[in-house]
């Protein structure tokens, strides 16, 4: 049985679902592509983007320094990254909750700001990065092996206690493959770390306040708490622990997330205006604040639904 669902750009009949076989149907269009979604599971997919091959944008340096050149001390990315970083810190922190440091493949490693923090919680770090420019930057800056591909690092061996690859799967056209695939580089037992958006977060349909849900090309794969699980599940992973970040979006877009009392008390002194990362109240503020990350961290079932980024910690199961 086909679904008959016309489509403003042209995938029809709508495929079946990647993660449970079920029906999908239109739901929403966005830049111009259809994204469907799955009547059983949940489970949403830009079709049309997702041929195209997303993947192949990020072989483009022009990706990361967007307009800068590649000798530029610091692209868009290192920017971005030092207000990620908090973040991906604990995330390190939670691995070690899972695995002892041994070896970890980074995938996706940009530059290998997440592969510098590892090595110095005592990982032999290696890297995948389909970017020449930032393979490059990565090789010089660390001295390690760095990829163009899964299969190149399978080629190389394999064999890794930890594979991390955090906001990578949005961006994968058949995330359970890309899985597959990469459970065949871990070691019996190894852990897979993992985030991507929570589409089902509020503000993830109006893109507020920072738009990183529905960004096809960029972004064709679309997943909730539920899915997430069901796609690592689907590629032979056992799910070990699940968590979310509140007001992620919000940190990539300036804003700085206070706890409740502290902002209640700030409202007359600013008159309603937002508090700017750079202004002077705000600096001091941020350097009283920075690492208290556990204001945006979820673990209860609620508060994941909620986040708008969602990690899961899995374990790769023979
Ligand atoms: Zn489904």
């Amino acid at each position: 049985m086909t679904t008959e669902t016309a489509y403003p750009n042209e995938i029809s009949p709508a495929p079946r679902c990647l993660l449970c076989g079920g029906a999908t149907a239109f739901a929403l269009e966005r830049r111009g592509f259809a994204i469907v979604r799955c009547a059983s599971c949940g489970f949403a997919c830009a079709p049309a983007a997702g041929a195209a091959d997303a993947a192949r944008l990020y072989a483009e340096d022009e990706f990361f320094f967007a307009g800068r050149p590649e000798t530029a001390q610091r692209s868009w990315y290192d920017v971005l990254w030092t207000r990620k970083r908090p973040f991906y810190l604990a995330r390190l922190d939670r691995i070690a909750g899972f695995a002892r440091p041994a070896r970890v493949l980074d995938i996706g490693c940009a530059g290998g700001y997440l592969m510098r923090a590892a090595r110095e919680r005592g990982w032999s770090v290696e890297g995948v990065e389909p970017s020449p420019a930032m393979r490059e930057r990565t090789r010089a800056a660390l001295g390690c092996p760095v990829y163009e591909s899964v299969e190149q690092a399978r080629a190389a061996g394999g064999n890794f206690d930890c594979v991390m690859m955090f906001e990578v799967i949005e961006h994968l056209a058949d995330p359970v493959a890309a899985l597959r695939a990469i459970r065949d580089l871990l070691a019996p037992n190894g852990v897979l770390a993992l985030s991507t958006p929570n589409c089902d977060a509020p503000g993830a349909i109006d893109g507020k306040p920072l738009d990183i849900w529905f960004v096809p090309p960029i972004h064709v794969s679309f997943f909730n708490p539920a899915t997430l699980v069901r796609c690592v599940e689907r590629a032979g992973f056992a799910a070990i622990a699940s968590a979310g970040i509140e007001g992620f979006a919000g940190v990539l877009a300036g804003e700085i997330r206070l706890p409740r009392w502290l902002r209640a008390a700030l409202k007359p002194l600013r008159r309603g205006k937002r508090l700017l990362p750079h202004g002077a109240i705000g600096k001091l503020i941020e350097r009283r604040y920075a690492g208290r990350i556990d204001l945006h961290q979820r673990r209860d079932p609620a508060g994941i639904a909620r986040a708008d980024v969602l990690e899961l910690y899995a374990r790769r199961v023979d």
